[in-house]
């Protein structure tokens, strides 16, 4: 049984793969400051003897008594109103945050994999997205406190490995959704859901040209434990290379549901990406990996939690 910290537990993505390494025989210490959730994802965990919570900003350097084996770092609001609510704070959480699980990951001799994201590309020139891309971020605008955070993990992250052979993973995650999803956490499927659900206008920002590519959240976290248990250090994207425009996802969220919902158009945010696409051939060649759920049924299963929970 390896002991395994995971920063971010109790959010959307970090409270899933606590529920899998449970399910591995593992034993998880979910970390987490309660930001973007509530902690319900993770309040029937409570009672499984291999899991125990620590209420911890990663801001802050973290101790633990225990000898560490794995250490997942989840922990960063990932929705764009959230992390733009403290921008100073989100920049922290990447960098501070970073600095302090690697040296955790350095003193215990663990191995550590970040959560990188797409955003790393920016408002991307290249289409579909290989991790060869250098990326197009506006260091200067609102989405930057997130994108060029996470730039810069990934930055320590290597820098660690050349200094002190710290064992890195990173993994590069394209929008991910499904069952587990804060209902106000303001990312595009919450929200066209929920509006849909209840009848009201589905805010599409701009024309609703621009377009995403979304993976269901088990085929992601079947490829984030692939990728902490195999050689390669990455970085590898992990995505659903499926991609949508915005409106034909406001679309199929009124027809799923049965909805009387009127799509209305709202201004679009500054730097928002145009495309994004994962090339997933790395992901594919390195970790025998690609997801399985295509958008109709993970939406539809995503409609059916909201229904039974809300
Ligand atoms: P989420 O907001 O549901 O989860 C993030 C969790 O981190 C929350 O539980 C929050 O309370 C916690 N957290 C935030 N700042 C913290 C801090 N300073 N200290 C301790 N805990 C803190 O988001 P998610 O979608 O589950 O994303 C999880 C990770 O995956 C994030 O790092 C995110 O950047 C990355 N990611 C997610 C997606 C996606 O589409 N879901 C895409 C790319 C990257
Ligand atoms: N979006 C939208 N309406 C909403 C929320 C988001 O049209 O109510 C758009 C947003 O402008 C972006 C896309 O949907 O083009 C995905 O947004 P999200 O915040 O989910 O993720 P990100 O932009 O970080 O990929």
């Amino acid at each position: 049984m390896k002991t395994i910290l995971v920063t971010g537990g109790a959010g959307f993505v970090g409270s899933h793969l606590c529920r899998k390494l449970l399910s591995m025989g593992e034993k998880v210490i979910c970390v987490d400051n309660l930001f973007t959730c509530t902690g319900e994802n993770i309040s029937d965990l409570k009672k499984n003897e291999n899991f125990s919570f620590i209420k911890h900003d990663i801001t802050e350097p973290l101790d633990v008594d225990e000898k560490i084996d794995q250490i997942y770092n989840f922990a960063c609001p990932a929705s764009p109103p959230f992390y733009q609510e403290n921008p100073v704070w989100t920049f922290k959480t990447s960098v501070f945050g970073i600095l302090n699980m690697l040296e955790l990951a350095k003193k215990n001799g663990a191995r550590i994999l970040q959560a990188s994201t797409s955003e790393v590309y920016g408002d991307p020139l290249e289409h579909p997205q290989k991790e060869t891309y250098l990326g197009n971020v506006n260091c200067d605008g609102i989405r930057a406190c997130y994108d060029e955070g996470k730039r810069s993990a990934e930055t320590l992250m290597f820098d660690y490995y050349r200094m002190y052979k710290t064992d890195i993973r990173i993994i590069r995650i394209f929008n991910t959704y499904g069952p587990g999803m804060n209902p106000i956490d303001g990312r595009v499927v919450s929200n066209f859901v929920l509006q849909a659900m209840k009848n009201e206008d589905i805010t599409v920002y701009g024309d609703g040209s621009q377009t995403r590519s979304f993976c269901y959240v088990s085929d992601l976290v079947e490829g984030i434990v692939k990728m902490m248990n195999q050689d390669f250090i990455g970085p590898v994207n992990l995505g659903n290379p499926g991609e949508f425009t915005i409106l034909e996802l406001a679309k199929k969220a009124i027809e799923f549901t049965g909805s009387t919902s009127k799509i209305i158009n709202m201004e679009l945010p500054a730097d928002d990406p145009k495309l994004r696409k994962p090339d997933i051939t790395v992901a594919k060649e390195k970790l025998s990996w690609e997801p399985i759920i295509d958008l109709d049924t993970g939406l539809k299963e995503t409609i059916k939690y909201f229904k039974d929970t809300i």
